[in-house]
């Protein structure tokens, strides 16, 4: 009991399922030249782990989750942001080849497995305020244009030669060697004991298979004899003493160490050396304006949500990473599906929260769903045959798949032109509830699609007329505030 099954897939409203025969995949291989056809047999290689007995290409991918479900494929057993990532890949790739020529249009919904940044991305609230620290930056270089439209190009990582902006105190600068933590013999560190949280001074006394042996020094204090020189030491375990870094050219010890907060502000000016704004707002902040909030009356008998920052108040941010998170280069950094889809040359749009009726597919999950639940044994093996047969043509088919588009967009259309306030909110709080809208609110808009269908018909045949009688004056205000548009086309 308790398996889980997930289905992770494209539905378009032109084809259905994403799928496509491998007649149609070799074709678009010999037209290839071979820088593509290498990057094609990339893509598809996700694909080929995925569904390696299938005689077409899918772009769907099933599996069984959950952690006795761990694969070499799946490691931790779930489906995380890295497999839509490489899924989204081959989709697109199957998009151009059933559309060759054409843009495409990728809706996804606010979810949190949509939500992976690329590993270079432009975060703030990844950062440390100081230099150095065991990671180092991997934020791709970035550029910003100063007051008088000089545009700079800026690096995360200090560079040899660069200038350090301030007296940087408290700095713990890991010695790399080629980008790799590595301490060298007789070097002063501080070291953990085992099962011991507290650091104490030491010095590298050797190194061998990435392990090290540390000599404490004799003015700590000791916890037993033996316990003078330590050996198999962890580098997770070891760190530099904190120093202080000098303003002016950077210390050689600081060159391929992360900036900081702090000196990426100063570069750009943003701050002077005086200034005193914290790193960051802590949950101990965050707790005290939830706290103000609910003395003001708002949120009483519902959760209050308040950003993680205070924002900017009297003139001045909140603190350096709210300050730096709002730069127009951090601000425009979009999530790892949109940054694919734009260098593909696609276009794509993330749903607001909580709407699932504007997505089409969530419909066609509805249905998926349905059909398993009715087939399905109650086994695991059983689960999956229902599951993979919810999935055929002959559980949805394409009319069926374009009437749940249909209806999506009409949602789109309501909504743009200021569908009615009651029915819209009545629509959000069913739609948390079941995650999918219910049959009954689609009805409703269907309907109200059909009511302006014929109140313009109606306004038609009274314009032959002596004007408009007085009820279709009150239809005509109706569909004004929840005007729909009934177009089969879906555009
Ligand atoms: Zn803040």
């Amino acid at each position: 009991m308790g398996a889980g099954y997930h289905v992770s897939g494209f539905l378009s409203e032109k084809v259905g399922r994403l799928t496509m025969t491998k007649m149609q995949w070799g074709a678009y291989l010999s037209s290839l030249d071979a820088d593509g056809k290498l990057r094609a047999m990339l893509a598809s290689d996700f694909h080929r782990a995925h569904k390696p007995d299938v005689g077409h290409l899918d772009a769907n991918v099933s599996m069984f989750i959950g952690k006795g479900n761990t694969s070499p494929l799946h490691p931790s057993g779930y489906w995380t942001g890295d497999d839509v990532y490489k899924q989204l890949d081959h989709a697109i790739t199957m998009f151009e080849i059933l559309h060759p020529g054409c843009k495409g249009l990728f809706l996804f919904d606010n979810s949190t497995g949509h939500a992976k940044m690329a590993d270079d991305a432009l975060l703030a609230q990844s950062m440390n305020a100081k230099p150095g620290g065991k990671l180092v930056s991997k934020q791709r270089e970035t550029s910003w244009t100063d007051s008088s439209g000089v545009m700079h190009t800026q690096s995360f990582v200090f560079k040899s030669g660069d200038e350090l902006l301030f007296e940087a105190k408290g700095v713990r600068a890991t010695p790399l060697v080629n980008g790799e933590v590595e301490f060298a013999t007789g070097a002063d560190v501080e070291v953990q004991r085992p099962g011991s949280r507290t650091w104490v001074k030491a010095s590298v006394v050797s190194r061998e298979n990435e392990k090290y042996s540390v000599q404490i020094c004799e003015a700590e204090p000791a916890r037993d004899a033996g316990d003078r020189v330590l050996a198999d030491v962890d580098v997770s375990s070891l760190q530099v003493p904190a120093e202080t870094y000098k303003r002016g050219t950077v210390d050689v010890r600081l060159v391929g160490h992360s900036k900081g907060l702090k000196q990426i502000l100063l570069e750009r000016g943003l701050i002077d050396g005086t200034s005193r704004l914290k790193a960051k707002c802590g949950t101990a902040d965050k707790k005290k304006r939830k706290e103000a909030k609910a003395k003001e009356g708002i949120g009483i008998g519902e959760s209050v949500e308040v950003p993680k920052h205070a924002g900017v108040l009297n003139g001045e941010a909140c603190c350096l990473e709210y300050l730096l998170s709002e730069q127009p280069d951090f601000k425009e950094q979009q999530n790892a599906i949109q940054e694919l889809i734009i260098s593909r040359g696609h276009y794509c749009i993330f749903l607001p929260k909580y709407h699932p009726e504007l997505n089409f597919i969530e419909r066609y999950w509805s249905r998926v769903k349905w059909h398993a639940r009715q087939h399905s044994d109650g086994s695991k093996d059983g689960l999956k045959t229902a599951a993979d047969a919810a999935l055929s043509e002959e559980a949805c088919d394409l009319a069926l798949i374009r009437r749940y588009s249909r209806t999506a967009w009409r949602w789109v259309d309501a909504y743009s032109k200021g569908l009615d306030g009651v029915l819209a909110q009545w629509a959000v709080r069913k739609s948390k509830k079941h995650r999918c809208v219910t049959e009954a609110v689609d009805k409703e808009v269907n309907a109200l699609a059909k009511e302006r269908e014929r109140a313009s018909a109606a306004r038609a045949a009274a314009s032959s007329t002596e004007g408009p009688p007085l009820v279709l004056g009150v239809l005509a205000d109706m569909t004004a505030a929840g005007a729909l548009c009934d177009n089969d086309d879906g555009k």
